[in-house]
């Protein structure tokens, strides 16, 4: 995909890969821009090809495009961030091809499947890499400063949405000197946030937005209402705000309204993680950095991309762990009783089988 600059194996994982007797063949320059050299991937006893849809199993960052989706074949696996709940019917088209299609991002959030929540791996990287490009947009210091030049007060930074990427935020801008204070509707990470060294702002929203499975659910009108107008001060006193709020299978909630930017202090900042989702800013425009009544709005969208070193050695070392649950001396055996296959095999002998997309489906089919 244009702009991606992840790879999906490092070398680290090829050579593990090439220990338990798998051939590992990986396309010229795949991961050049990650900084993982073909000569790496060659130590490591892959082999360096051209074109790499010859192979049983086709591992990659982003789903296939148009063209290589015209390169796969019956009975091949094919593991990536395939966004069924997003786009169902690529789903339909890859099971049309008779696909073993594997998501990334429909793995269960249970403690079982931790290692290979590629989702969480990824959030962890934009979290961080959200206040790097907020720090370097402030016209002012993150640290309290004590120079000849007098003290210099220390920036205030505002996280919405405590989940992995707002709590990687809370800690990327705590170890860089701001005061942080941080919200999240489910009150369960209040300690999670208390424990980073941030402030959690206590909201009376009149109901939890605490979901099933820990994640959060949508509030009711009333409470968003409520939660908007509370929201307004923290957002005015603070010089950084990051936003993270999601939930799934929802747009992002609208959080901060156009009518807030012009009181924040000239110069602050809003970095808004949900831009994908159509934002928790009002003003944020999807991809783009913009200012708004003299407030920068970072509106740019895959972040893990920016940081792909480590954003695909954490991606590969997920993979490693999801391959480990099937890869048995070199066969694929998927076995849709387990918990963590049954969530995350979309495709298979030509239906889709994951059950919330084949859901999303069924009325397009009927219809
Ligand atoms: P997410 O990316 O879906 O959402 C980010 C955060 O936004 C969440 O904390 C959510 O509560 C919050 N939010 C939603 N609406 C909001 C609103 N209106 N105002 C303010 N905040 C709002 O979240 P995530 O990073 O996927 O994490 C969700 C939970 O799942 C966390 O508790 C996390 O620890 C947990 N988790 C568990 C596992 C596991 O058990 N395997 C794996 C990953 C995450």
């Amino acid at each position: 995909m244009p702009g991606e600059r992840r790879v999906a194996l490092v070398p680290e994982t090829a050579q593990r890969l090439v220990k338990q007797a798998n051939e590992v063949v990986v396309q010229r320059g795949a991961g050049t821009e990650a900084a993982f050299l073909d000569s790496a991937y060659e130590q490591a006893g892959a082999r360096i090809v051209d074109d790499v849809y010859d192979a049983d199993l086709v591992v990659k960052v982003q789903r296939p495009s148009a063209e290589e989706i015209g390169k796969l074949r019956s009975g091949q696996l094919l593991i990536a961030f395939l966004a069924p709940l997003v786009d169902p019917r690529y789903a339909q088209t890859l099971a049309e091809r008779g696909v073993t299609a594997l998501s990334m991002d429909a793995i269960p959030r249970i403690t079982r499947a931790q290692p290979m929540d590629a989702l969480s791996s990824q959030a962890t990287v934009a979290g961080y890499k959200a206040v790097l490009l907020a720090a370097a947009q402030l016209p002012r210091f993150f640290p309290m400063l004590t120079t000849a030049a007098g003290t210099i007060a220390p920036a205030k930074a505002f996280v919405i949405g405590a989940g992995v990427a707002g709590l990687q935020a809370i800690a990327t801008a705590r170890r860089l000197g701001a005061v942080v204070e941080a919200f999240d509707t489910r009150p369960v990470v209040k300690e999670q946030v208390q424990s980073l060294g941030a402030r959690f702002l206590e909201v009376d929203l009149g109901e939890s937005g605490e979901g099933t499975g820990g994640y959060a659910k949508e509030l009711s009108e009333e409470a968003h209402r409520k939660e908007v107008e509370l929201l307004a001060k923290a957002v005015k006193d603070n010089d950084i705000v990051v936003t993270t709020a999601a939930v799934p299978g929802r747009k992002a909630p609208v959080l901060i309204t156009k009518d807030m930017v012009p009181n924040m202090r000239p110069g602050s900042v809003i970095v808004d993680l949900a831009a994908e989702t159509g934002g928790n800013c009002e003003l944020t425009e999807v991809g783009k950095v913009v200012v708004k009544n003299d407030v920068t709005i970072i509106g740019t969208t895959n972040l893990p991309s920016t940081m792909p070193y480590h954003a695909s050695q954490m991606y590969s070392r997920n993979i490693a762990a999801l391959l480990a649950l099937f890869l048995k001396e070199g066969k694929a055996e998927i076995d849709l009783s387990d918990d963590v296959l049954k969530g995350t095999v979309i495709t298979q002998g030509g239906t889709v089988v994951q059950e919330a997309t084949a859901k999303l489906l069924a009325p397009a089919a009927s219809a």
